[in-house]
């Protein structure tokens, strides 16, 4: 598995002419399904190819199902006006997410469009076993919809831990109980689609740089604050940091205070003990909290306890941010979940606290700012996951995945 946010390795196979027409086609759905509607004019431009390739390359995608055309409207244009295209995006991938209380299951588009968000309370942490048995009832559920609507070409799971790349195996998810287990290969037995499995804050990253506030951005830390702690992901140069086994990123398990508090994974006053939702939920007497909720009390609480706690909690984040910087000279920083609420409650004062616990030339122009997908971040993080296949050779996967039923209707 791996989590592509840049250029895809090369393809292999089939004569030299054939490799570039495949290279070109993944070249110009990339264009379409991470850039939305081009015309061709546009893709003539943005390729360097010429208008007739542009026109034959279109008719192969649009023939194997992955792009349809429309005509522009016609005011304001000079000449003949270049007909529009587009990713099909009932071209879909079923994205899943188990969480602690809940199974969110996603059918996401090209383009990045979430068609259903169905959210599946369950009365406790789900087992792997409960979760492909409640996985496969709702895609069963939806089969028709599934069916008649869309093609679906695999299944993306975002976890919550440590998943081994290649196998999807989750190592440890420890806030789910699971432990060596492996995941994707049932999943997919289960609902007849590939499926594919990675950590559930690499692929938010992947999905903040493509589609929200790092459109465009070549080097990018995310930390994501949830009750299951932080979880974080590393764009560098284009690609996301994947790691020997696929582990690399677990941000929210470096050091911002020596003698902190003792962590789960064995190390004291990490990021995630430190700067931690349940510690700020104690301090507001409560348990749990809505997200809309948390941020109307933050903005608004003159209890000087609670400020002091999201105070003390900005202030150790900044530490873990000016470490962040150190390592990995991102152009922008982004925040998520809880992480992104105090932030928005005082941005000043992080930014402030960055720039002085930094090396000062590091972090001079790192922009900060909050994560922008929200709730349909993991969702659209999990189907890039499933596209990957579909993007790195659209020709091979569609020719069995989508044309022949596309061509049969
Ligand atoms: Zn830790």
């Amino acid at each position: 598995m791996r989590v592509t946010a840049g250029s895809a390795p090369s393809l292999t196979g089939g004569s030299p002419n054939d490799r570039i027409r495949r290279n070109n086609l993944r070249t110009l759905l990339s264009i379409l399904h991470h850039g939305g509607v081009h015309s061709r004019a546009e893709l003539t431009r943005l390729t360097g190819l010429n208008r007739s390739t542009i026109g034959a390359l279109v008719g192969e995608l649009t023939a194997l199902g992955l792009a349809y055309e429309t005509e522009p409207s016609e005011t304001g244009t000079v000449g003949r006006p270049s007909p529009l295209v587009h990713a099909n995006e009932n071209v879909v991938a079923l994205a899943v997410n188990p969480d602690v209380d809940a199974i969110i299951i996603g059918v996401v588009g090209l383009g990045g469009v979430v068609h259903k968000r169905v959210r599946f309370q369950t009365s406790g942490v789900p087992t792997v076993q409960e979760t492909i048995n409640i996985v496969s009832a709702i895609v069963e559920g939806m089969r028709g919809e599934l069916d008649e609507k869309y093609h679906v070409v695999g299944v993306g799971l975002a976890v919550p831990g440590l998943v081994t790349a290649e196998e999807g195996v989750i190592a440890l998810a420890p806030h789910l109980e699971w432990r060596d287990e492996p995941l994707a290969a049932p999943m997919a037995a289960a609902l007849g689609y590939p499926a594919l499995a990675a950590n559930d804050a690499n692929l938010g990253t992947v999905a903040e740089r493509l589609w929200g506030i790092g459109r465009g951005v070549q080097n990018m830390v995310y930390l994501n604050g949830s009750t299951s702690g932080i979880g974080g992901g590393v764009i560098v140069d284009g690609h996301a940091l994947s790691g020997a086994r696929g582990f690399a990123a677990e941000l929210g398990h470096t050091s911002v205070h020596v003698g902190g508090r003792a962590c789960f994974c064995g190390r004291t006053g990490c990021l995630e003990t430190e700067v931690s939702l349940v510690r700020l939920l104690a301090v507001l007497g409560r348990e749990s909290i809505d997200a809309d909720e948390l941020e109307q009390i933050i903005a608004s609480s003159d209890d000087p306890e609670v400020h002091d706690e999201i105070e003390r909690q900005l202030d150790r984040l900044a530490l873990g941010i000016s470490n962040l910087i150190s390592v990995f000279d991102p152009e922008l920083v982004v925040l998520g979940g809880f992480l992104g609420t105090m932030f928005s409650a005082d941005p000043e004062r992080l930014r402030q606290r960055v720039a002085r616990a930094s090396f000062t030339r590091l972090a001079e122009g790192v922009r900060i700012e909050r994560a922008e997908l929200r709730s349909r971040q993991l969702l659209i993080g999990a189907a890039e996951l499933a596209f990957g296949p579909l993007l790195d050779d659209p020709a091979a996967v569609a020719a069995t995945a989508i044309a022949p039923r596309a061509s049969a209707v």
